[in-house]
Parts: C-alpha cells; structure tokens; sequence
C-alpha cells in the first residue's frame, strides 16, 4: 500500500495535478451551478435514468436497457431545450469574462443606493403604490427587458416616487437600476412559467420572478393591492418585513456586486460553496484514479508508413521500394488513447544517399511519434533503397488534332510554345522514344478560336524540370480557302 503510494507519488506530474484541477473546477462549477436552481431536479432525474440503465444492463433486462439506450442518444438535444436559457447565460458571461466592468463604484454610493432604495420602497407601501425595480447584477440584461424609455438619471427617492405615481403615464412596468443610476422605466419583463410554485402571484410579481430567473438582477416588488414589499432574486420570490431587512439585502447584493478591497475577491470565492468544492476535488482525484491513473506501461504494434524526404533534385527511388514498416511502441495506456495512428510516420532522410542500392538502418529517431511514447523496436529493422540520378533531356511537343476544321478555312501552320521542353527521364528510360504530346485539340472550333492551352500527355515516369508541367499555348494559322474544300 505505502509502496503503491510511493510510486503514484514518485510518477505524479505536474501535468496529473493540472487534470484534477481543470476536472475540479468543471464539477464544482456544475455542483454550484445546480445548488441554487430549480434545474436541478432534471439532474437528479438523468442520475437516476442512468443508474436504472446501468442496472438494467447489469441484470439483462433488454427492453429497458434499449429505451433508456435511445432516450440516451437523444439527451443531448434534450438538455440544451431545457438549459437553452442557462446556457445562453453561462456563454454571455464567459463573453464578459475578459472585459472590464464600469461596474465599479464607491463604497459609500453604494450603501446610499440601498437606503434610497429601502426607503423609497417603504414609503410606496405605505401608500399602496405599485413598483417594480430591477437591480442589474453581472448579466447583461438587453435581451430579457422590452419596451421602456432610456433615462440615465442619479438616483433619487423623488425620482424613483415621480416615475410610479399612478398619475404618471410611466408608472406602469419596470423601473431598471444599475448601481446608482436609474436607466430606463416603463420596461416590460420576462414573465415566469413558475409562478404557480409560489403561491398565487399577480403579473407584477410573475414579471419580477421571471426576470430572477433568467439573470442574476434582483427585484424589488411593492404590491399596490396588500402594500408589502417582496425581493425576487435567484429563482425565488419572498415578502420583506420592513425597510432595514430590505436594507441589509441591497448591501449585501451591491458588497457581491462590486467587491470592497482587492484581495477580498479570492479569500470570498474561497469561502463560497466550501462543501461543493470539497466535493469536486475529491471527484475529480476518484476520477482520475479509476481512468486517469494507468501507469503500467504497455506496448503496441504499428504498421506505420516510410516517408522519404530531400531527396536531391534529379534524384529518382527506384521501384520497388519499402512503403511501411511495423514499428512496435511502448508507453503509458493514456499515451496511446491521445494517440492518432494515422500521424505515425517514418521519416527517412534521403540528403545523404549516394546514388545506386544501398541499405538504410532506421532508427527510433526516424520514427515521428509522440515524446510519450518510446521506440521499442522497428520492424524491418533496415531496408534497402535504389537511387538513381535522372538524366535530363530536350522533347518536342507534339500538337495533336482532331476533327476537321470548318468549311472554307484551311491550316496553314500549328505552333506550340515553348516548341519543346526539358524534362528527367529514369535510366530505364534512355534511349527509347519519349513523346510529350497535347490534348487533341478540336479543329471544329476554329471559327471561334485560334489559340488554345491543351495540357500535356506525357509517360507517368518522367519529370519536368521545375517539378511542374509547363503551360504550353498552340496557335493555329488559318486561310480561307476560296475552292470548296474536297473531302
Ligand atoms: P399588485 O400586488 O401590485 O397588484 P400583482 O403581482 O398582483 O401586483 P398585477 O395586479 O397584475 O400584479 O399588476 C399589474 C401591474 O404590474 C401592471 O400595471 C404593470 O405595471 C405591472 N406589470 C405587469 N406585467 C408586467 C411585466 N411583464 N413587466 C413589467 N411590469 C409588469
Ligand atoms: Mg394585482
């Protein structure tokens, strides 16, 4: 046991703690992430599919395993219906990760947003007027707010008491607040398909819920028919007994909102969800020890390609040559699951190759494979390569044609340019007859045309100097002919 240890500990990378961390945070985020939402019922509900499947896998109940098997497949479409809105959520966050916030202000502005808030609220329930007051949080709210006018005015408890007078034709919808500012009124709301859960709650008190819901604002309700107060944040909705409990609940939103000190950040995320951190990372080391944890080395075989590489210009491989080899490769288990066969290649380096048959010896360090993987043997463990040098010579391209050209004009002359062109040619090849010639080209078309670019019919095993076919023009010279031609 202590020697097991010894070795996980002796073996541990730097890499190894860089996985559980990254697995940590994703489990963490996804344990908090379902703490506070009412979503995470639909969580329950797929562990507790996934263990009836996993049991009737094991027992052999073959027509549940096939339905939950295909309710599986289709989960994936599932889970972005239902989170479509958490998600959207979580990508426009990550989106504001990087920028830098306007979101930041005084201490103290903060604190009198929350009193004018409290007290403006109060003095509307006691009046029984009706209000509805968004405090914008970290989400961007755009999407979800309808309708509206734009103020950008300092916030104020006459300001706030002007807009939701009844006389006023503003006062009905929502009243948007970022920080210490009154942004727009008169918004429409988002409403929320929940609300049955919280008792019987009238439009004003859905809109607030709903938009709870869909972002991290709060809202401030103030009921015009019983005169109380509600707070709905995070999903959920609850009347305020008075002025200073709303108070303490504004402090502590703007105190999240924007933090006091800069070291305060890291210590209070360190504090938050303790136990689902604790959770994560013990997890996340379970899950690394049952999949990520493989140290026995083992070996695998290989059928792995020959690359040859520099070979000297005029140089030619002679047929046939090795094309692959069986290369056998050792390492963790890991190593071989990130591995893609398909980028396996022996590279061999043809610079230093003298021409004529030779043997070349491969090397582990000609195999091109992960540095987590080692060589352990190369099979054969030589081959043998035949090069010859090309020999380089002049031929004339050959125009042909076909079909005849239209009544009434004859050829007079066909030139092609360049007229003829260098090309390589392997020994084998010397002293027959090579012929480079064109794509016919159609005679039929001369009232059209004069000038054509056929490419080029040419041996597979000839070369042009410069590696590439040239672009060959052929002008046809026509007259016209004044007797009517004899066929
Ligand atoms: P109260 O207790 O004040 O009566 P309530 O929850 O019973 O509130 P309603 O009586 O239906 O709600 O309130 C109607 C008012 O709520 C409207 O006049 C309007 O100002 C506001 N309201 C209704 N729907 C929305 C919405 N989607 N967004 C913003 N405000 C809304
Ligand atoms: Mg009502």
């Amino acid at each position: 046991m202590i020697d097991n240890l010894l070795t996980i500990f002796n073996t541990f990378r730097i890499q190894d703690v860089l996985d559980i961390a990254i697995i940590s945070v994703m489990i963490s985020a996804l344990l908090i992430w379902f703490k506070d939402r009412a979503s995470r019922f639909v969580f329950w509900g797929i562990i507790l599919l996934g263990v009836v499947y996993i049991l009737a896998r094991f027992f052999q109940l073959y027509l549940t395993a096939v339905v939950l098997q295909s309710f599986f497949a289709i989960l994936l479409f599932v889970l972005v219906v239902i989170f479509q809105e958490d998600l959207r959520r979580f990508f426009e966050r990550l989106a504001l990760l990087g920028r830098f916030h306007k979101r930041f202000f005084a201490v103290a502005a903060f604190n009198e947003s929350a009193e004018i808030l409290a007290q403006t609220a109060a003095d509307l329930a006691r009046k029984k007027v009706g209000a509805l007051i968004v405090l914008q949080g970290q989400d961007p709210l755009d999407r979800h707010l309808t309708g509206g006018r734009n103020l950008d005015g300092i916030l104020s408890q006459q300001l706030l008491e002007s807009i939701f007078d009844p006389h006023s034709s503003g006062h009905d919808g929502a009243v948007l607040i970022d920080g210490n500012r009154v942004m727009r009124f008169g918004c429409h709301l988002p409403l929320s398909a929940n609300a049955a859960r919280h008792g019987s709650l009238g439009l004003r008190h859905t809109a607030a819920l709903g938009l709870s819901e869909r972002s991290d604002a709060i809202c401030i309700v103030v009921s015009e028919e019983r005169g109380s107060i509600s707070l709905a944040k995070g999903e959920s909705i609850h009347e305020i007994a008075n002025a200073s409990a709303l108070r303490i609940e504004l402090e502590a939103f703007f105190a999240r909102r924007a933090p006091i000190a800069k070291t305060r950040p890291l210590i209070r995320w360190l504090k938050e969800n303790q136990r689902e951190k604790v959770i994560a990372v013990a997890l996340a080391c379970i899950l690394w020890f049952a999949f990520g944890y493989q140290r026995e080395t083992i070996q695998r075989d290989f059928t792995v390609p020959i690359e040859y590489r520099n070979a000297p210009a005029e140089w030619v491989l002679e047929e046939p040559k090795a094309t692959e080899v069986k290369v056998m490769l050792m390492g963790h288990a890991q190593a071989f699951q990130l591995l893609s066969p398909e980028n396996l290649k022996v590279s061999v380096d043809l610079a230093k190759l003298q021409p004529g048959r030779q043997e070349v010896v491969l090397t582990s360090a000609m195999v091109k494979a992960p540095s987590n993987l080692a060589v352990a043997g190369i099979s054969p463990d030589r081959i043998a390569v035949v090069t010859s040098r090309l020999i380089s010579m002049s031929v004339p391209i050959e125009v042909l044609t076909e079909s005849t050209p239209p009544r009434g004009l004859a050829i007079q002359k066909i030139t092609a340019t360049p007229a003829e062109v260098r090309i390589l040619i392997p020994r084998k090849l010397r002293g027959k007859r090579i012929r480079i010639l064109t794509e016919p080209i159609d005679l039929a078309q001369l009232d059209v045309q004069k000038a054509f670019a056929p490419s080029l019919r040419y041996p597979p095993d000839i070369q042009f100097t410069g590696g590439k076919m040239p672009a060959v023009r052929v002008v046809v010279k026509t007259r016209q002919e004044s007797a009517p031609s004899a066929r």
